[in-house]
């Protein structure tokens, strides 16, 4: 059960899982920054939409025009959930990756990316314009501000992107977004912000930090894979030819010759060709809608829990907690243990105690280097625990148990590497 009943209910919440030994236990999924858990309102809503779902835009059957009013109010929800202004377009995609890869392929030619290195590769990687700037990530949000002025400074003229994270998937340390997006838009820049980590555990409003693009995964939200968003200025994306060619995007194509006449939608559309995920969008806006009426619960119980976690982790011989700026985080705590291997540490966690974590490099191998060289360590993979609505005291507290057991006796059980993972 969950500790804070305020906070709404996961469906896994009961979920147990076998160790090694056979025995069942109850499953402690500290891994919410990767994937997590489905809300209980959310398998409602998606259970009742089951029978119902057919093609959106397409059909004039009932079915059809029920899917086609469920999607098109998601779009609203979206909108107000991120806080959108009326010039903004709602466009679901795929996840956050695939909203920041519309982006990237909608610039303008020639327009100048700024970024800082330390960003999720979804964030790092997609740009690809004539003059792309990763800063180097500066030790405190004050001088990521500084930064940021300077290495605009030096840009050319013309359009010009910042590409900015919410909260870091490695620390879950909040970056300085109203302050970077001043910055940014003193030197005629636009903002895009990574918001797939912050969007769980901090309300969003880019009309009030000047935020110009946000992009956020349904998956990181308490709702199933497969859907997520880019909300922001329509002009760009208005104005670039379509991410994917295809029905849906056109609002006619003709014959002429050999050639053919395409007349693409605006956007939305214009973005969004094939069958859309009318199922995955739907829960993700009921995601929305329960969270954003539950945020003061919400920061509560992460709060207690992170706490908890942090305090629990110092104790644990040898282990080291990484950190950009050493401030403010959500519930994201990336570690190291001197002396032992990261991979083994997961695989032990899982196999003798229940304990779902991550080990790894995060998609952010700038990001996990610098950071363990940063507290001295010459590994390459950290471990990660991460917190949510799912968690509670006993799965924290469970960790910290295992970890300061491991550390102490070792594991229980031999390992065997397969396939480049750990099992005993
Ligand atoms: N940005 C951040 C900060 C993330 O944590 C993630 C997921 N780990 C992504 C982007 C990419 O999200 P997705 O895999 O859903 O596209």
């Amino acid at each position: 059960a969950q500790d804070h009943a305020a906070v709404p209910p996961v469906v896994s919440a009961s979920l147990t899982v076998p160790l090694a030994t056979g025995e069942q236990i109850q499953y402690a999924n500290l891994d919410h920054a990767a994937s997590a858990p489905c809300l209980r309102s959310v398998q409602d809503a998606v259970d009742e939409l089951l029978p119902w779902y057919a093609s959106v835009h397409r059909g004039a059957g009932f079915a059809s025009q029920v899917s086609t009013k469920v999607y098109e109010r998601a779009r609203g929800v979206l909108r107000e959930f991120v806080g959108a202004r009326t010039r903004d377009t709602v466009v679901f995609t795929r996840n956050s990756t695939d909203s920041l890869n519309l982006l990237a392929r909608s610039l303008p030619k020639a327009t100048s990316v700024v970024l800082f290195d330390t960003e999720h590769h979804a964030a790092l990687l997609p740009w690809r314009g004539p003059w792309v700037r990763r800063i180097q990530t500066p030790a405190s949000p004050g001088d990521a501000v500084i930064a940021l002025d300077a290495a605009l400074a030096a840009a050319p003229t013309g359009p010009r992107l910042v590409v900015i994270t919410g909260a870091s998937n490695v620390t879950g340390e909040l970056w300085p977004i109203e302050e970077l997006a001043a910055v940014a838009h003193k030197q005629g820049a636009r903002v895009a912000l990574d918001a797939a980590q912050l969007a769980p555990h901090r309300p969003i409003d880019i009309k009030s930090w000047n935020v110009d693009y946000v992009v956020l995964s349904a998956h990181k939200l308490y709702a199933p894979l497969g859907a997520g968003v880019l909300v922001g200025r329509a002009d760009w994306l208005q104005a670039a030819d379509p991410y994917l060619a295809g029905g849906g995007a056109t609002k006619q194509v003709v014959n002429w010759g050999d050639r053919l006449g395409v007349a693409w939608s605006a956007v939305p559309e214009r973005h969004e060709a094939g069958s859309p995920n009318v199922v995955g969008v739907h829960a993700l806006a009921v995601a929305c809608k329960t969270i954003a009426a539950r945020w003061a619960d919400i920061e509560a119980h992460e709060t207690a829990l992170l706490h908890r976690l942090r305090t629990g982790l110092r104790d644990v011989p040898g282990l080291a907690e990484l950190s950009i700026f050493g401030g403010p985080r959500v519930g994201v705590v990336s570690f190291t243990i001197a002396g032992h291997d990261a991979g083994l540490i997961a695989a032990a966690l899982s196999a003798e105690y229940g304990i779902g974590v991550r080990d790894g490099a995060f998609c952010a191998h700038i990001a996990t280097r610098r950071l363990l060289g940063k507290v001295g360590s010459t590994e390459q993979r950290a471990l990660r625990a991460s917190i949510g609505l799912g968690t509670t005291a006993e799965h924290v507290d469970r960790l910290v148990h295992a970890l300061r057991t491991l550390v102490a006796n070792g594991p229980a059980l031999n390992y065997v590497l397969e396939d480049g993972r750990w099992v005993p």
